[in-house]
């Protein structure tokens, strides 16, 4: 399958990991926005949320779990962070493999979009 972040997780390509789970990956975004910005990965290729069945849901909450720990790790508990997941077209998703963006160390706009 043709997926940049399958390839990350398979190490075919490089990844700078934060995290390596049995189910969950996290590691550094190649083109930051934040000082701190990490990609939480499920190892499984899931396209979207909106691909994710009825018993998959638990995933996400697992999957915040590892960001909220990376969040103390790296030092963002006191001042707080971000973490959001785009969602198809209009959601502005590029990468086709569901993750989540934690976002910090820095004051992040207030706007959403
Ligand atoms: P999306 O808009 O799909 O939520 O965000 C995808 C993110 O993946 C972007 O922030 C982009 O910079 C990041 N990204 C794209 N290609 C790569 C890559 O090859 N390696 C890493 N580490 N991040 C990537
Ligand atoms: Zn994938």
């Amino acid at each position: 399958m043709d997926c940049i972040f399958c390839k990350i997780i398979a190490g075919e390509i490089p990844g700078n990991f934060d995290y390596k789970g049995e189910e969950i990956v996290a590691f550094r975004d190649i083109q930051p926005v934040a000082p701190v910005h990490i990609l939480i990965v499920p190892r499984k290729h899931i396209t979207s949320l909106l691909d994710l069945k009825n018993q998959d849901f638990e995933l996400i909450g697992r999957m915040t779990k590892i960001a909220n720990e990376l969040a103390v790790k790296v030092g963002m508990s006191e001042k707080g962070y971000r973490l959001t997941i785009n969602c198809g077209k209009e959601g502005s998703q590029i990468v086709q493999h569901l993750h989540m963006h934690l976002l910090g160390g820095r004051q992040l706009s207030g706007r959403i979009g």
